[in-house]
């Protein structure tokens, strides 16, 4: 997947981008990603982007030619026409249900606004328009790198083990198990607490157990019964944080049983504690 990113902020992206997950896949030329300088596309010696609202008011918006001839530069490379998102606190929600719509793209334009936003007529050259919450940042370029990674995420290859990306939040609906490593037990300072004292279990619940110990279901070996206690913990976590992704989950049958459960403790003890 090739992605074209325009900003006046390349350094801002680039660094991002050189890193982690996402940086190695370009590396190895799984995702191929090009920054590109707004400012590259003005035609006056100060490479002036933006300019005084039409019909006065506070704040600056970002003139639309060098867009178009952004765009035009972009597009030009073919051999498809790109899909266009512009970056807008007022576009659709971007979610994982919008990231792996984009993740079938073959090519993808992301535009980061600034200032007061970008002239409303480059809005005829856009497919899509995401925002990445309900907040007003200063720029496209974060929500660009939201969008970046979360795509490329899905893409193959780009994730050492693709089993991670099926298994995570919201791939099913669903919010994703607890997860542990060595040691098995922490106690003393390294419990997070200078007297040893902290929360067991790592469910953030109250502090009873100076140690605090690795769910022993997942030291037994017992892969049948650490696969149901983990969809018991994704099933007890949604239910508990985000009850409403369970409208649209797609469970199956053992999950529909474990969830039926969970709903009949909640209801006599008014917890999912599972
Ligand atoms: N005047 C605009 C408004 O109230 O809708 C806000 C402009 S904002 C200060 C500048 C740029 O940041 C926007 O053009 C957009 O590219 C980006 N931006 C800010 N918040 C965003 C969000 N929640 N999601 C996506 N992009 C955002």
């Amino acid at each position: 997947m090739t992605f074209d990113i325009v900003t006046i902020f390349p350094a801002m992206i680039e660094g991002a981008l050189a890193v982690g997950v996402v940086g190695r896949a370009i590396e190895r030329g799984s995702l191929a990603v090009t920054v590109h300088d707004l400012r590259q596309f003005t035609s006056d010696r100060h490479h002036v982007v933006d300019d005084v609202p039409y019909g006065g008011g506070p704040g600056m918006v970002m003139k639309p030619e060098p867009w178009f001839r952004a765009l035009d530069a972009i597009t030009e490379r073919g051999p498809e026409r790109p899909h266009v998102v512009l970056t807008s606190p007022q576009g659709r929600r971007f979610t994982q249900a919008v990231a792996k719509e984009l993740s079938v793209r073959r090519h993808l334009v992301m535009l980061c606004g600034r200032y007061e936003g970008i002239d409303e007529r480059v809005r005829t050259r856009v497919d899509d328009e995401l925002s990445i919450g309900d907040y007003v940042l200063s720029g496209g370029e974060l929500p660009a790198l939201v969008i970046v990674d979360a795509v490329a995420r899905l893409l193959p290859g780009v994730v050492g083990d693709e089993q991670s990306v099926v298994e995570e939040s919201f791939t099913r609906g669903l919010l994703d198990f607890p997860h542990y490593t060595r040691p098995a037990e922490l106690s003393g300072p390294a419990s997070g607490r200078p007297d040893g004292s902290g929360a067991a279990g790592g469910g953030g619940g109250a502090a009873t157990d100076a140690t605090l110990k690795v769910p022993s279901v997942l030291l037994s070996g017992n892969h049948a019964a650490i696969r149901r206690w983990r969809k018991r913990q994704a099933l007890a976590r949604t239910l508990e944080r985000r009850p409403d992704l369970l409208a649209s989950a797609v469970l199956d049958e053992e999950e529909r049983e474990i969830l039926r459960e969970l709903v009949a403790h909640e209801g006599t003890t008014g917890t999912t504690e599972a």
